[in-house]
């Protein structure tokens, strides 16, 4: 009653969570194939995390960006570690801020060396964020609509067409932006040959390449980082979704050089990188990292299982997979969640799986009975 209608939700409410199980407020039980859209990394009550997190808040919540913050050195040591080249992390909330954070480094970047160089290379069906920047780089005319004018300075090219980004690049143009699966766009996965291809045109006309791994960051494709796949080396990454397994926390990771464009003063955030943000994030990135080949287990396995059934093609890589109907999804994600599944409908028609990285084979066995029983 008192809260904007700007979702629309299905009806159930959930009250409680462990593990990959999720729990109504009748006590009905849910296999939780979404984990609040790529969040919940480690599922749901995980004892190190919930230890951690309640530890912290008895110690300290939030102290400001005023002040030192050693809970953010570790959980940046953390990430760089995993980064192809020695590089420096920002901490922000959402991925939407990460993202913003990344399209105003780009732009000073070229800005502190004197070159008229801002505008960007984002792609059709991908999805960045809610907020102006953002929104600006999501080249998908429905999320716009009603909101316009958008920035100035984005171009939008098509994924996996290499001809369209090179059609884009002028004297202006500073860099290219993408996400190396697009999970909100449907779970389409950019080909290797492709992302090779855009990683030579940028290193020929100086651009920088951006990764937004919002959703494929953090162990989601069984590899640390998307763009591990794929033998590229992006200037800029974007993280946030699963980074807290649950608390909000965002982050942008940059290659020295471009990091230290970031000078004092010139970006912030209140609440960016606090104490209990930081610590979650910690635990997680310690969890998913001795996850990463059971992740790419489960995901085979998953995979294949998608295939069996027949329904429709399989997409995507490791725990992010999705399946593409011939017909709108909305009436099955409501069918599984009758059954206990809870599943999450993209693009229209593409069924997407984004389970806890934590899942087993036989919650795949369990989830796939139910997707046999509703196609
Ligand atoms: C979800 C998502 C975002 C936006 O993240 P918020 O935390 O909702 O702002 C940006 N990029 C990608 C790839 C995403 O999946």
């Amino acid at each position: 009653m008192y809260v904007i209608e700007n979702y629309s939700r299905l009806p159930v409410r959930f009250v409680k969570g462990e593990g990959v199980y999720l729990y109504d407020d009748e006590g009905k039980r849910y296999l939780d194939f979404v984990s609040g859209i790529a969040v919940c990394s480690l599922g749901h009550s995980h004892p190190r995390l919930v230890e951690a997190i309640c530890s912290q808040v008895r110690e300290l919540i939030h102290v400001s960006n005023l002040f030192e913050n050693p809970w953010q050195e570790e959980l940046a040591q953390k990430l760089v570690e995993e980064f192809w080249a020695s590089g420096k992390v920002f901490f922000c909330n959402s991925g939407t801020e990460a993202n913003e954070a990344a399209i105003k480094l780009v732009r000073k970047f070229f800005r502190d060396r004197g070159e008229n160089r801002f505008r960007i290379i984002t792609f059709g069906r991908g999805f960045h964020g809610r907020t102006y920047g953002s929104l600006s780089a999501t080249a998908q005319e429905k999320f716009h609509e009603g909101f316009e004018p958008m920035l100035e300075g984005f171009d939008y090219a098509e994924l996996n067409d290499i001809g369209s980004v090179i059609k884009l690049v002028n004297r202006n143009t500073a860099g290219i932006m993408l996400e190396v699966i697009q999970g909100e766009g449907g779970v389409n996965e950019c080909e290797s040959e492709f992302l090779k291809e855009v990683q030579s045109l940028c290193r020929e006309e100086g651009l920088l390449l951006i990764v937004d791994e919002v959703q494929t960051g953090i162990g989601r494709t069984g590899m640390f980082y998307g763009y591990q796949h794929f033998g590229i080396e992006p200037d800029i990454i974007t993280l946030a979704k699963g980074l807290g397994g649950g608390v909000p926390i965002g982050a942008l990771l940059a290659r020295e050089e471009v990091a230290q464009h970031l000078t004092p003063g010139s970006h912030g955030s209140t609440f960016g990188g606090n104490p209990l943000a930081c610590r979650a994030g910690f635990v997680v990135v310690e969890e998913v990292k001795k996850l990463l080949p059971q992740i790419r287990e489960v995901g085979e396995f998953f995979r294949e299982k998608l295939e069996e059934l027949g329904a429709g093609r399989v997409k995507g890589r490791g725990l992010m997979l999705g399946l593409e109907l011939e017909r709108e999804c909305k009436n099955a994600v409501l069918k599984a969640l009758e059954r206990g599944l809870v599943v999450n409908c993209t693009a229209g028609n593409v069924l997407r799986f984004l389970p806890p990285l934590i899942v087993e084979r036989e919650h795949v066995e369990e989830a796939v009975e139910v997707l046999r029983e509703i196609l």
